[in-house]
């Protein structure tokens, strides 16, 4: 049975040109609930350790640069079919193909910089919440 939780970072592209509140409210009228949220700036070391799956990809030096360049807003959210259901909301990872309507379509500006990240499965979900924040943090 598909998970209630997924967890998603508001990259600092987005971040840096005011679009959290329009994010977020998109997020939240999508019937996503906010079980945890804050707002940091990693260092590389940290975004480098976040995205080690993609360390041997020749774009790996570029998005650890930029997603400690500047804030990002980290956030667990709970819906019915959490990630998949996310995934859909966000739209495709390059904003040229990201469907209309869709987050990364609104708001991202290339594949690169494309505004947000949605976990791709609930055991990643459950890894990258914990990442972030502790059960003291969760509501
Ligand atoms: P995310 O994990 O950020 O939600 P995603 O799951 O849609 O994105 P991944 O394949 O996990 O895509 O890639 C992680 C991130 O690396 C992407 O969001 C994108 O910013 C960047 N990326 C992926 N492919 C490329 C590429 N070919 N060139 C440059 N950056 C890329
Ligand atoms: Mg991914």
């Amino acid at each position: 049975m598909a998970g209630t939780l997924t967890f998603t970072m508001i990259k600092p592209d987005a971040v840096s040109k005011n679009y959290t509140g329009a994010i977020l409210q998109q997020i939240c009228e999508a019937g996503f609930r906010i079980v945890a949220m804050k707002q940091l700036h990693l260092s590389a070391a940290k975004a480098g350790e976040f995205y080690a799956v993609h360390k041997e990809r020749p774009f790996y030096g570029e998005l650890v640069e930029f997603m400690s360049s500047g804030h990002i807003v980290a956030a667990i959210l709970e819906k019915e079919n959490a990630v998949e259901s996310f995934r859909k909301l966000i739209g495709a990872t390059n904003p040229a193909n990201a469907e209309e309507g869709t987050i990364r379509k609104r708001f991202a500006e290339s594949l690169g910089k494309n505004a947000i990240h949605g976990s791709d499965s609930d055991e990643n979900a459950a890894i990258e919440g914990n990442f972030f924040f502790s059960g003291l943090e969760r509501f």
